[in-house]
């Protein structure tokens, strides 16, 4: 008897390993990477192929939910979609490793590797033609069942023809190819998601030299109306041919065209375009090419270049300070790699907000980069990875997603910004897009560099312990000076301008100096809204979320209040919910506030607002930026959207207000993320010849964050930092998994998380600690309660097997726990 071929394949369910499936008689063994319909309880799904034999998986990939793996292991797969691979097999390894480091379903890594528009929903039908009716009578055997199956128009899955014989599958093609039946997918999002135009092109017949202007046409004495004889003359210049949409435009309707296609003088054809998203922030920020790099660069970019051209994996994290010019390191260093014929990766922390990269790459490139990131729309995403996986780019710039561009020959990967928190996706599967990159470049033997001026903790205490090269940037370009910092200490403030004060007169005074000179400034508060609570006098009453244990945050514009977290939102009251009482206050500020506050201060100003309300429209934020960097601004108000690698060489004053936000959360990465705002946007300031300047306000002057910040002393805010993680065994001190089980009431959350906390606490179960179970710091969230718990310890994986081994036996239990490997946040 043959042996049964069995293949291992990734489904997109959540929370779902690898299924086995085998493989029918008469059909090829399906290669790693192609997409397979498969079924899966009473449905039919794509999956991916992960590898040929579950038993001994090259990726280590396992069943791990035996609820699905018992009912539909070994069930036959439907149909191959795919004669080669559709996902490259390094990406599939890939996707493969990040499932098991971060505890998710196979399939919801590999989900994140594929372009939109790649699953397929329904299988193929088989169809009898009129041969085929003709034929049926002599036909035999299985051909004939088939047929007699059909006859009279009655159509059939092919999936329920495979269930009741086997070896169908052969049967069918053969069928198909002598022409007695059609096999077809009905269209559910199947359709070829590239977006085509109609092109009308001269034919060899139109082309031919007949009187141009003659009224009459060939032989047949066919007569051209005006709009025809116009749009052939159009398409004789026209080699390429013209869009119909284009023809429309010079006043040629679309039945012209196709009378002239009729009458064999024109083709129309369809075309595919791929659409450019490039239609970013960024393009109108004008550069002047750089010549000569400074001695500092050229160092630096001469180690790198070595470590290149060794084609053997390497990571360096390159720690610049703001405005040191690394983007002219990777921009060189993407060309060497090129040029050597290996692929570049770059990686941004959000296009939108970080254009200038992309805008560079884009201009030295051209045509040859590809961009992916999440602001695009699906055909612009689809479009953009065919391009890359025909292999028609060798640059790809993209966010935390773009680590699976199914880019061949990787050489070289750089994270830009690499502390940034949005390279970890805070829904799963939940992976740090710059932890994946190093992965990805140690496969790929590429060199990885990781570039920032404020490196995160893991990045720089990994270079301390000598896995990361570490190079460094001390100065700035040109010699620029770093911004002068001045520390303004709101508690005083407060004290002597009254409890409503916004803008400290420091603040106000370095504004007017920077309104009349013409020059502008930036400031910046890390919260959105107008007020942060409307509050009671009379019975204390605050304004809630119903949903979310958070108070609702004032938009004054928009007339409501908001909750940040769900959405939810209500008009503003007029009188208190509780009392009726008539006495509201609005307690708490945002950007909306502090704008106002500008406007009223500097009524003469142009001031523009950056927040995510202010930029929910497509391109809106590239509109306010531009229009900054032209100076049709005179100050610009926002959250942290406006701290990031922005370059406005006018810009001499940044404004922080309430630098501290953040600082009060539970959440052990507070300091950092305050060190690195307070960085960046000082870093704002002064990359012109101007010099540049930065006022920070905050209730907590002597906070060892802001004093580094201040001095912009790096590796001091390190040494102290690693100090308080290391006595309060944070990362990378030790590995952390955040657990949060999710429950309808507050006590059901902590019971079923204290049954693992107690699971995991038996004593011989390992070398870790769990803290908790405690309440979530959100201890509501869109309806649900949250209790939470820490595993802390040297041995992630055995902490994440133990974990996992714990909730395996529960799949309604892990249904409602999350599992976050290496949390950014804890709240
Ligand atoms: P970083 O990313 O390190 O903050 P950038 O790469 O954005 O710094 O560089 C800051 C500015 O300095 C940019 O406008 C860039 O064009 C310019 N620049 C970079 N290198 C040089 C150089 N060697 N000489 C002059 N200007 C430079
Ligand atoms: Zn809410």
């Amino acid at each position: 008897m043959a042996r049964v071929r069995a293949i291992a394949v990734a489904v997109p369910v959540p929370g779902l390993g690898a299924l086995t499936y085998s493989v029918p008689e008469g059909m090829p063994d399906p290669p790693v990477g192609a997409r397979v319909l498969v079924p899966l309880g009473k449905r039919t799904v794509t999956g991916v192929v992960l590898g040929s034999d579950p038993g001994a998986p090259e990726n280590g990939v396992r069943p791990r939910s035996p609820d699905y793996t018992l009912a539909d292991s070994a069930k036959p797969l439907v149909e191959i979609l795919d004669a080669e691979a559709f996902l490259p097999s390094d990406v599939v390894a890939l996707a493969s490793w990040v499932a098991d480091y971060y505890a998710c379903g196979v399939g919801e890594a590999i989900a994140t590797a594929m372009p939109p528009r790649a699953w397929i929903e329904s299988e193929r039908h088989a169809a009898i033609t009129e041969a085929g009716e003709a034929r049926m009578l002599s036909e035999r055997g299985a051909r004939r069942d088939l047929l007699e199956l059909l006859t009279g128009g009655r159509v059939a899955s092919v999936g329920a023809l495979a269930k009741k014989s086997r070896g169908v599958q052969a049967v069918l093609a053969g069928l198909e190819a002598d022409g007695l039946l059609t096999l077809t997918r009905p269209l559910r999002g199947t359709a070829d998601a590239s977006r085509t135009v109609r092109v009308a092109v001269l034919s060899a017949q139109g082309s031919d030299e007949f009187p141009l202007r003659s009224s009459s046409f060939g032989e047949a004495g066919i007569k051209l109306g005006p709009k025809q004889q116009q749009a052939l003359d159009l398409l004789r210049g026209a080699p390429d041919g013209i869009p119909l949409s284009e023809l429309a435009d010079q006043g040629i309707p679309a039945d012209s065209v196709a009378r002239l296609a009729k009458l064999g003088l024109a083709v129309i054809e369809r075309r595919r375009v791929e659409r450019d998203p490039f239609d970013l922030a960024g393009d109108g920020i004008a550069r002047t090419p750089v010549i000569d790099l400074t001695g500092e660069q050229q160092a630096t970019l001469g180690t790198l270049m070595e470590r290149a051209s060794t084609r053997a994996y390497h990571a360096a994290l390159l720690h610049g300070v703001t405005g040191s010019g690394k983007t002219e390191i990777y921009l060189r260093l993407a060309r060497a790699v090129r040029d050597a014929g290996r692929g570049v990766l770059l990686m941004v922390p959000e296009i939108a907000l970080t254009p200038a990269a992309a805008a560079i790459f884009r201009a030295a490139f051209g045509a040859r980069v590809a961009i992916q990131h999440s602001g695009l729309s699906d055909g612009e995403r689809y479009d953009q990875w065919q391009r890359i996986r025909r292999g028609e780019v060798d640059v790809v710039v993209g966010t935390r997603s773009a680590v699976f561009a199914p880019l061949a020959r990787i050489g070289l990967i750089v994270v830009d910004e690499e502390h940034d928190g949005s390279y970890k996706q805070e829904e799963s599967p939940r992976y740090h897009g710059r932890d994946v990159a190093v992965v990805r470049a140690r496969a790929a033997g590429a060199l990885i560099v990781l570039g920032s001026a404020t490196p995160s903790l893991e990045s720089y205490h990994n270079a301390q312990a000598g896995r990361y090269a570490l190079l460094t940037l001390r100065r700035r370009v040109l010699d620029r000076p770093m911004a002068h910092v001045t520390i303004v200490d709101m508690r005083a403030e407060l004290a002597a301008e009254g409890p409503d004060v916004v803008l400290s007169s420091r603040l106000r005074d370095a504004m007017t100096a920077r309104l009349e000179r013409g020059e502008q400034a930036i400031v910046l508060l890390n919260r959105r809204g107008f007020a942060t609570v409307v509050f009671c006098r009379q019975c204390g009453e605050t304004m809630e979320c119903p949903n979310c244990s958070v108070t609702l945050t004032v938009h004054k514009a928009a007339g409501r209040a908001r909750c940040h977290y769900c959405n939810h939102s209500a008009p503003l009251p007029k009188v208190c919910g509780k009392c009726a009482g008539p006495y509201l206050e609005q307690l708490g500020f945002g950007t909306e506030r502090v704008e106002a506050d500008v406007r009223a201060l500097f009524p003469h100003a142009r001031v523009g607002r950056v927040d995510r309300d202010t930029i929910r429209r497509r391109g809106a934020i590239g509109a306010i930026l531009a229009r900054f960097a032209a100076k049709e601004l005179d100050v610009l108000v926002g959250t942290q959207m406006i701290a990031k690698g922005h370059d406005f060489p006018s810009v001499t004053l940044v404004g922080v207000i309430s630098a501290d936000v953040g600082l009060g959360l539970a959440d052990f990465r507070a300091a950092e993320r305050t060190f690195q705002l307070l960085t960046q946007v000082a870093g704002r300031a002064g990359r012109g010849v101007l010099a540049g300047e930065a006022v920070v306000q905050t209730l907590y002057p002597a906070h060892y964050s802001i004093q580094h910040a201040c001095r912009q002393d790096y590796p001091a805010f390190y040494e102290d930092e690693l100090k308080f993680r290391r006595a309060m065994r944070y990362p990378p001190a030790v590995a952390l998994l955040n657990v949060i089980v999710k429950a309808k009431t507050r006590q059901g959350a902590m019971e079923d998380a204290g049954t693992i906390a107690q699971g995991l606490r038996l004593p011989g179960v390992g070398a870790w600690r769990v803290l908790g179970p405690a309440p979530a710091p959100l201890g509501r969230l869109k309806g649900e309660h949250r209790a939470q718990l820490f595993i802390k310890g040297t041995q992630r994986n055995a902490m994440r097997t133990a974990l996992l081994a714990l909730l395996e036996g529960r799949p309604e239990l892990k249904r409602r726990t999350i599992v976050d490997v290496d949390p950014m946040s804890v709240l």
